[in-house]
């Protein structure tokens, strides 16, 4: 999305040059450990407005739980998460200690959408209430203010006509725009992906990535784990390479892909051509 012309209320303008776009995300030398387990090593990374970063890696390397730190479902174990400036969770000089009251927590939580692997749709409420009930819930929405906005954003995906379908009734790529538009009506700053086409099959990836495509190009600031290596190197501004809780390798997706300097990432990429 880098470089874009993008039209806001109808005025087109030029996006700024990605490095003198906002930080978004800070991540500063996170680490994570399961028990005695380590899983995330001290991970650095800054995610800007508007930015589409794609992290790429083998499995296991913790490309999910630093996702999870990232929206603070799991709390990290050392270093620092900010949020648009805001420091999130907990910890500091070795002492664990409340940075935040749970209210603001929340708060800071709210801007920062999430859309898993697997869907996670009730079965037993419709594509319009699964999206209403998250804005109930979280946004204190009244009923008809969250119907209002839960239609837009199934509108949005392309789902306005499948509103009334319970999820069994809709294709694993329309459920998978269901649980999209229901990170979107949050309204959220950034949306963290954790492999959101893993699950489906192949003929059902393309209306999924196109809806992602769709939202980097209106200038939506995320962050996408994917084994979507097309996708990576066509939609990416940054492709984050990470193996064993590090990241060994970031950069453009011309750096990444055609000209990997790192040997590990090398062979990763030769298991995907
Ligand atoms: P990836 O998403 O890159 O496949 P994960 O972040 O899921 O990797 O996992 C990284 C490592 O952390 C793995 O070794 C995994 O077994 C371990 N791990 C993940 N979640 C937990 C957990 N809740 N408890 C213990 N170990 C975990
Ligand atoms: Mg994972």
């Amino acid at each position: 999305s880098g470089g874009l012309v993008m039209a806001l209320n109808g005025q087109p303008r030029v996006e700024l040059a990605a490095s003198d776009r906002e930080v978004v995300i800070e991540v500063e030398e996170l680490t994570k450990t399961f028990g005695p387990v380590p899983v995330l090593n001290g991970i650095d990374l800054k995610i800007r407005r508007s930015e589409v970063v794609c992290i790429i890696g083998p499995s296991g390397s913790g490309k999910s739980t630093l996702l999870r730190c990232l929206a603070f479902l799991d709390p990290y174990t050392g270093g620092r998460v900010s949020i648009e400036g805001q420091l999130l969770g907990y910890k500091q000089q070795g002492e664990r200690r409340l940075m935040q009251g749970h209210r603001e927590l929340a708060k800071v939580r709210r801007n920062v959408g999430m859309v898993f692997q697997h869907f996670n749709l009730w079965p037993h409420m419709t594509a319009l209430e699964n999206v209403a009930l998250a804005l109930r819930v979280t946004r204190k929405l009244k009923a008809d203010q969250a119907e209002r906005e839960a239609r837009e954003a199934l509108s949005k995906v392309g789902l306005g006509d499948k509103a009334g379908n319970y999820p069994s009734q809709l294709s694993g790529g329309q459920q998978q725009r269901v649980a999209i538009a229901r990170a979107l009506a949050m309204k959220p700053h950034v949306i963290l992906f954790d492999e959101p086409t893993s699950a489906l099959d192949p003929e059902l990836v393309g209306e999924v990535l196109g809806v992602m495509r769709q939202l980097a190009v209106e200038g939506m600031t995320m962050a996408i784990v994917t084994h979507e290596m097309g996708f990576a190197a066509q939609m990416a501004d940054t492709v984050v390479f990470m193996d064993r809780g590090v990241i060994l390798e970031q950069g453009s997706p011309d750096e990444i892909f055609k000209n990997p300097r790192n040997d590990r990432l090398k062979q990763f990429l030769d298991t995907w051509r």
